[in-house]
């Protein structure tokens, strides 16, 4: 990359499929706003399970082929987002998915749950030095839901954030750069309940699921701590088209969805984060509508490009 665009997005997902569920609709519109919005994805998902039947041969447990497919699901999902930077830490089956919490995997040589963290983050703030983000998106500290991988993306995106900003670490992997803001991917209780009061009924009239519950939905905390909303209602169908193409793990009746638990849950068409570093840009006791707010990067090109050698490698000063 020899210019960087004036709004830089990246988010860190355990697997291919996490970032279109979770901020395919905030992906999309920053992508078609023009901002570079990058994905960094730990793992292949390779212990994931196969919905549709003609595709259970892939499946861990059979040829154990699914990690390079979930690939080219993910390539897939990226295109429908307008997504074109999407990488896989150390690049792909670099780490490999652990398995569920409690399972033997979690402990084979090269799962990414037993990873050394510092490794896996020296691996991201190489990505994050060169790309220069000014927001990150992550999970919380438990994954959003506990899965040995999203702790670790988790641990991994924020010892990164901290390790690429500090100018005496691996100076080799490019030039200190400070994340500005960092958000946790959410669910608002209240929201969450409401969609779910509509699954309930939906649920009865015809979708070829049962119900999920609140609690299989990863993340959701009390209103109060939501910083943030981004509106991605213009861009739902596209969200919807990304988890559509991943369809070992993902079968889509929009507005609703199911895991391989064939269990319905809503897609959401609004996103919520919690600011958890950087300060927010909204009006005090406000939420944000806008991840950059508040940034100097707000309306994008009032800034010039910091000036540049002729290598192309920014020159902080
Ligand atoms: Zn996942």
């Amino acid at each position: 990359m020899t210019e960087l665009a004036d709004r830089r997005l990246l988010l860190v997902h355990a697997h291919p499929d996490d970032e279109s569920i979770n901020n395919g609709a905030t992906m999309a519109t920053y992508a078609a706003q023009g901002a570079h919005v990058a994905l960094v994805t730990c793992t292949l998902g390779e212990e994931g399970e196969v919905i549709p039947p003609a595709l259970a041969h892939l499946a861990a447990t059979h040829e154990d082929t699914l990690g390079a497919h979930r690939a080219e699901e993910l390539a897939a999902a990226m295109k429908e987002l307008g997504v074109a930077d999407h990488r896989f830490l150390g690049g792909p089956g670099h780490f490999r998915d652990s398995g569920m919490m409690g399972a033997e995997q979690n402990h084979r040589a090269g799962a990414f749950w037993s990873a050394d963290v510092d490794e896996a983050a020296a691996l991201l703030v190489e990505v994050i030095r060169e790309l220069r983000p000014q927001v990150l998106i992550t999970y919380d500290p438990d994954g959003g839901y506990g899965h040995p991988d999203h702790i670790q993306a988790h641990r991994v995106a924020m010892r990164a954030a901290v390790l690429a900003a500090e100018p005496a670490f691996r100076p080799d992997l490019g030039a200190a750069h400070d994340i500005a803001k960092i958000y946790w991917n959410r669910v608002p209780r209240s929201v969450g309940e409401r969609l779910f009061a509509e699954l309930t009924e939906n649920a009865v009239h015809g979708l070829p699921w049962a119900a999920a519950q609140l609690a299989d939905v990863p993340g959701v905390v009390d209103d109060d701590r939501i910083t943030t909303v981004v509106d991605g209602r213009p861009q739902v169908a596209r969200k919807a088209a990304a988890m559509r193409a991943h369809a070992t793990q993902i079968a889509v009746e929009a507005p609703w969805f199911a895991l391989s638990n064939d269990l319905a849950q809503p897609l959401f068409d609004t996103e919520y984060y919690e600011l958890v570093r950087g300060r927010s840009g909204a009006a005090p006791g406000e939420r944000e509508h806008d991840l950059f707010a508040g940034l100097p990067t707000e309306g994008a090109g009032a800034h010039p490009d910091p000036p540049q050698d002729d290598r192309g490698t920014v020159t902080r000063t």
